[in-house]
């Protein structure tokens, strides 16, 4: 049995400015140590061939495989709102696209496969933790209906990597509707070089936005479909406690989906002021500033993109403006939308927006758990008798009158109470992948080489919406000397 990769390349025959020819550096001894197997058939691979020794060197970017055209991408990007005019694939191989069952083409990268040109003075590599922190989180994310990139397999690579002590070396095969981000772009504007700009630019088009081929302004088009996939994306990560946690824009991605997972982080209680990257110390990427940090970085592909827009630089900047003005209002009515559905409204009337923020603002004030909080609200909107959400609620009685007016509120509606606790339970998971968990999962690979923690864990992790009895306990939020005040990227 060989591995076939079905790669239909594109990005590789663009021109070379646009990349590195480069191949993973082979590593000592690859072990798998998970291989996404629904995924794998979805990409069109065989599975059962993956886990052969053979495959697990392919994973490990120890064997090309045919049909591969390794390379490296360029970009560029500003790292919390400094610019860096080269950052690029430090770490990571392109080993090519495939077609999916669903006709979309994917990208397949090894992350931590060794140096390229862009490595700078890193060593190209990834330590296990991260990896797996990237695998769960990213699997979950997508669980939860979350537009994002995937993860096929992790494998170890039989080295180690030096980070502040020797930590086992391991490579995460992503898969991206496409790695081209923000910074793509940047990297070719700031050499002031427009056709680049505009192969780029159509190139995105013909893949991700399609339905733009025949605009009439197709570039300013473009912007304002991703202005809109990124409203969306970040209403989307606010809805589930999801913080980012270093949103630069070589980690904005023009296809709307979440890339990167480094130092991100569900919170347990909800504060909108949350930080737990350690390199953020000025909360610039705290969960409640993400909406006008996706806008600043889309207001930076904006700049990027002015010269397909006009020769005329007012009028260009005119309209990437008023392209950029639609950011708020897209974003705020996905965020309200998706809140009131999270709340049991299946109508909209005045004064809904100010009865859940002010469950919002109490919660805050009450540290909350954010997920168990809308989850028991499910549970309370089934039967009134249920009190796990009031639980959650340092002062339980400030719930109490805000349950009051809530239940005033959802009488008005048709709609039975097991509707409406159906319909809040499919929009409020119960399952997050909570950091005290994952740490725990780190440590029992990265200590004891036990992957059972983390086997179990994705495994819950992929039904988000269902109640497991089994795993109930997979649902708690930490107790205080569990709680995981810092993350860390570990590059
Ligand atoms: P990230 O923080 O993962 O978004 O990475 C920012 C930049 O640093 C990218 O250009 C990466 O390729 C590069 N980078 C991160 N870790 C490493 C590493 N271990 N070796 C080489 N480059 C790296
Ligand atoms: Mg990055």
């Amino acid at each position: 049995m060989t591995v076939h990769f079905p790669f239909q390349n594109s990005y590789s025959a663009l021109p070379d400015s646009f990349f590195a020819r480069v191949a993973p550096t082979p590593v000592a001894a690859p072990r798998l140590i998970k291989l996404n197997r629904p995924l794998a058939v979805q990409l069109g691979l065989d599975p059962d061939v993956l886990e052969t020794p053979e495959g697990a060197e392919i994973l490990a970017g120890k064997t090309v495989p045919a049909g591969a055209d390794p390379i490296a991408m360029a970009y560029a990007g500003h790292q919390f709102g400094q610019f860096v005019p080269q950052l690029g694939d430090g770490r990571a191989v392109l080993l090519g696209e495939v077609i999916d069952k669903d006709g979309i083409r994917r990208d397949i990268q090894l992350k931590g496969s060794g140096p390229t040109p862009f490595s700078r003075r890193g060593d190209g590599r990834a330590a296990l933790g991260p990896v797996l922190r990237e695998y769960i989180v990213s699997e979950a994310m997508f669980a939860l209906g979350i537009p994002t990139t995937r993860s096929l397999a992790a494998v170890v690579t039989g080295e180690h990597v030096i980070r502040e002590t020797a930590l086992p070396g391991a490579v995460l095969t992503r898969v991206a509707s496409s790695h081209i981000r923000v910074g793509t772009f940047q990297f070719f504007a700031v050499r002031r070089d427009t056709d680049a700009i505009r192969r780029l630019a159509d190139h995105v088009i013909a893949r991700h936005y399609p339905e733009l081929l025949g605009a009439e302004r197709p570039y300013h088009a473009l912007l304002g479909g991703v202005v809109a996939r990124q409203a969306d994306l970040v209403a989307r990560w606010l809805l589930v406690g999801f913080i980012h946690g270093v949103m630069n824009t070589d980690n904005s991605s023009i296809s709307g989906e979440t890339i990167d997972y480094g130092p991100c982080a569900f919170m347990d209680a909800y504060n909108p002021a949350q930080v737990f990257s350690s390199i953020d110390e000025m909360g610039r990427y705290a969960y409640a500033n993400q909406p006008r940090i996706a806008l600043w970085n889309l207001t930076r592909l904006a700049e990027c993109l002015l010269p397909l827009f006009s020769d005329d630089q007012e009028k260009a900047v005119a309209d990437a403006q008023d392209i950029l003005g639609a950011f708020s209002e897209t974003f705020s009515d996905a965020y309200q939308a998706g809140l009131r559905k999270k709340v049991g409204l299946f109508t909209e009337r005045d004064g809904d927006d100010a009865l859940i923020q002010d469950l919002l603002d109490a919660m805050a004030k009450n540290q909350a758990d954010f997920t168990l909080t809308f989850r028991k609200l499910g549970d309370a909107a089934g039967d009134p008798a249920a009190d796990d959400a009031r639980a959650q609620f340092m002062d339980p009685a400030a719930f109490d009158e805000w349950a009051r007016r809530w239940h005033e509120r959802t009488a008005l509606e048709p709609q039975s109470a097991a509707e409406r606790q159906a319909a809040m339970h499919a929009v409020n998971p119960i399952f997050i992948p909570r950091n005290h968990r994952i740490e725990a999962v780190i440590q029992a690979a990265v200590n004891d080489d036990n992957y059972a923690p983390f086997e179990e864990l994705v495994k819950v992790l992929a039904k988000p919406f269902d109640d497991q009895p089994d795993y109930a306990a997979y649902a708690d939020p930490p107790l205080p000397d569990q709680r995981v005040l810092q993350t860390f990227c570990g590059t």
